[in-house]
This record gives C-alpha cells, sequence and structure tokens, in this order.
C-alpha cells in the first residue's frame, strides 16, 4: 500500500518537541492565545517574507476575513478560478460578496486574460490561487488590479514557501494549516498574511468578536483564532517546512524522470520563474476514472482534485453556469489524477507508483 500522504512519519519527526509543547500549555493553561500564538505568528510571517501573519481558525476563515478587512464593499464581485478547492467561493460568499468565475491557463493556475475578461463595473477584488503548490502569474495579476482598482486577495492554502520571480510583495494572502497541507496542524488552523499593519490589525479585530481590548467590541467579529494547541504543532512543524518542501521537490523530479517514458501521462509542469512546492503532484491521463481504479486496486492512493469545478458544483448553481462555460478547468477536470507525494515518500514508492500506472495505461 502507498499511501496518499504519510502524516505519521511527520509526527514522528516533531513529536518530542509537540508533546514537550503541549506540556507547557497544559500546565499553564494557556490555551486561547497562548504565547505559543504570536510566536507562530512571527516566525511564520518571516519564513513567508511577508510582514504581518494573524492567526486564524481556518483557511477559510482566513480568506473570509481577509476579504472583510480589506473592506471591499457588501455585494460587490470578486474574481476567482474556476477550478479550486470549493472554499474559495464558499469563503466569498459568505462574505457577502459575489462570486465571478474564471478559466485557468496551461498551468491550471487564474488565467490573468481570463480574469481581465470578468471583471465588470462592480467587480472590487481577485483571488489568485496558487494551486498545487506553485503561485498564479501573479505579475500580470497585479498588472491587472492596478489596472481596474481591485484588492488582490491570494489563495495561499496550498503554496506556503512558495515563490516567484519579479512579483510584486504580497498584500493580503490567506493560508490554511489543515492536516495534510504542506505544513498541517493536528486539526483546524488558518492563518492571513499581509504586508499592511492596518490590514492585520483589522483581521485580528474581525477574528476575536471585534475586540482588541477585552469587552470592548469595535465592530461586529467572529470567533476564528488559531489555537494554542495549533500554534505548538505549527511551530515544531515550520522548522522542517523548509527541507520538508526540499524533499516534495526531488520527490517532483524523480516522478518527472520515472513517468516521462510512459505513453498516455502528460506531466505537471512548472511555470517559468516559480519556485514549485508541490503539495500535489497532479499528472493527466486518458480515461482518467479507470486509471485511477487500477490504481487503488494495486494499492496506490491516488485522488483527484478537483474532480467537479466550482461552477458545475450544486451549491453553486445559483450563479446559472453549466458544462462548456471553462473549458480548461472542465477539460482538465475530467483527466487529472493527483499522485501520492509528501516528503517521506521514498525511491522505491515512487518506482512502484510508475510501474502499476505503465501497467494500468496499457491494460486499457
Ligand atoms: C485547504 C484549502 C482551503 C480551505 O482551508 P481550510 O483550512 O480547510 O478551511 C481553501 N483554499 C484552498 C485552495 C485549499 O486548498
Amino acid at each position: 500500500m502507498i499511501p496518499f500522504v504519510d502524516l505519521r512519519a511527520a509526527h514522528a519527526e516533531v513529536a518530542d518537541e509537540i508533546l514537550q509543547g503541549f506540556d507547557r500549555v497544559l500546565r499553564d493553561t494557556a490555551f486561547v492565545q497562548g504565547p505559543d500564538v504570536a510566536a507562530f505568528e512571527e516566525e511564520f510571517a518571516q519564513f513567508s517574507g511577508v510582514p504581518h501573519c494573524v492567526g486564524v481558525g481556518n483557511g477559510t476563515d482566513a480568506i473570509e476575513l481577509a476579504l472583510r478587512a480589506a473592506g471591499v464593499p457588501a455585494g460587490s464581485e470578486v474574481v476567482l478560478p474556476a477550478n479550486t478547492f470549493v472554499a474559495t467561493a464558499e469563503a466569498v460568499v459568505r462574505a457577502g460578496l459575489r462570486p465571478v468565475l474564471a478559466d485557468c491557463d496551461d498551468h491550471l493556475l487564474l488565467d490573468p486574460a481570463a480574469a481581465a475578461a470578468a471583471v465588470g463595473p462592480d467587480t472590487s477584488a481577485v483571488i489568485p490561487v496558487h494551486l498545487y503548490g506553485q503561485q498564479a502569474a501573479m505579475g500580470a495579476l497585479y498588472e491587472l488590479a492596478e489596472r481596474r482598482g481591485l484588492v488582490v486577495m491570494e489563495d495561499a492554502a496550498q503554496s506556503q514557501g512558495s515563490a516567484q520571480e519579479g512579483r510584486p510583495p504580497v498584500g493580503l494572502a490567506s493560508t490554511s494549516f489543515y492536516p495534510g497541507k504542506n505544513i498541517g496542524a493536528y486539526g483546524e488552523a488558518g492563518a492571513v498574511l499581509t504586508g499592511s499593519a492596518e490590514l492585520a490589525r483589522a483581521v485580528r479585530l474581525l477574528s476575536s468578536h471585534g475586540s482588541e481590548v477585552k469587552y470592548r467590541h469595535e465592530t461586529l467579529g467572529f470567533n476564528s483564532r488559531l489555537d494554542t494547541l495549533q500554534a505548538v504543532v505549527l511551530r515544531a512543524k515550520l522548522k522542517r517546512l523548509a527541507d520538508w518542501n526540499e524533499a516534495r521537490r526531488a520527490a517532483a523530479d524523480r516522478y518527472g524522470k520515472l513517468l516521462s517514458g510512459i505513453a498516455g501521462v502528460r506531466l505537471p509542469a512548472t511555470a517559468p520563474g516559480n519556485l514549485h512546492v508541490w503539495h500535489l503532484y497532479v499528472i493527466r491521463v486518458p480515461e482518467r476514472d479507470k486509471v485511477l481504479a487500477g490504481l487503488q486496486e494495486a494499492g496506490v492512493q491516488a485522488q483527484i482534485h478537483y474532480p467537479v469545478p466550482v461552477h458545475l458544483q450544486p451549491a453553486f448553481r445559483d450563479l446559472g453556469h453549466g458544462p462548456g462555460d471553462f473549458p480548461v478547468a472542465e477539460a482538465a477536470a475530467g483527466e487529472i489524477l493527483s499522485l501520492p507525494m509528501h516528503p517521506h515518500l521514498t525511491a522505491g514508492q515512487q518506482e512502484q507508483v510508475a510501474e502499476t500506472l505503465d501497467e494500468v495505461l496499457r491494460r486499457l
């Protein structure tokens, strides 16, 4: 059996440090807003090269709170890619805004030209999603945002530690520490990153009942804070994140070599200038559902991210879209296949994945 992720192997590396940290929190009963939260926020901001980090309850809340903090007008439109995890669109609606979907480019990232075409007089923001671990074309998207006066809110849930040459500095970004992400908590957690002290303060206010001073509530807020025990986990894992991302890159290189000779397999590519962190290794194959079933039968835990684009989800039928509206995203949804990818994947396991895939494709 080759698992899709291996959270046990990751835990083994950090277990001692985490148990010591938990013990400290339990002894101090610092469950909410304990000192580990502020320490992690500072350390993650530094790791990300962004001045401010505010820990929140999860990555979906991070998107909603970031949009609210940015003060985009209620009811205005937000452009985002059709192929993303549903949370991106969900958070937009929850923030009282209207999602407007746009198609993706060859890397399955928001296509700047499609995004430009989706911008109208009521558009207030754009959400590039750094899907699979590499950044969307941020130069072009910032240029569009500047031209049309839009807020840029990056959904960086899958891209902790990624980079892009020559891109403008992060103004506002959300991330998720869902357990399976490149840096995962042991429960729910997320964060907002921003270059603006004012936005950071606004997110913090919203995340904690609209209050900075106990029992004084400046604004209607939420209860969405980073849990102290999760901060302990994240501090321990952050120390390994650069190495773990490097191990993912090495695994991606190995897959590239192992799979390049297999007929029918289209390999994922890194866009020029991107430092990829390979949250997911997504190939494209013909008759994907059969291939997936064949792999699973042989014990290779492949998955699909994501089988149904946002515009074809029942929850978003009100947007009025149908098949054919976003052809690049739809074609991808029928062919994409995420192979096992995590920092502890061995060369032997990857050889087995490649052999099994080759066999399954020959049998089609
Ligand atoms: C995981 C994820 C989210 C949501 O994060 P949660 O912490 O699960 O709420 C949002 N967007 C993308 C692209 C994600 O992968």
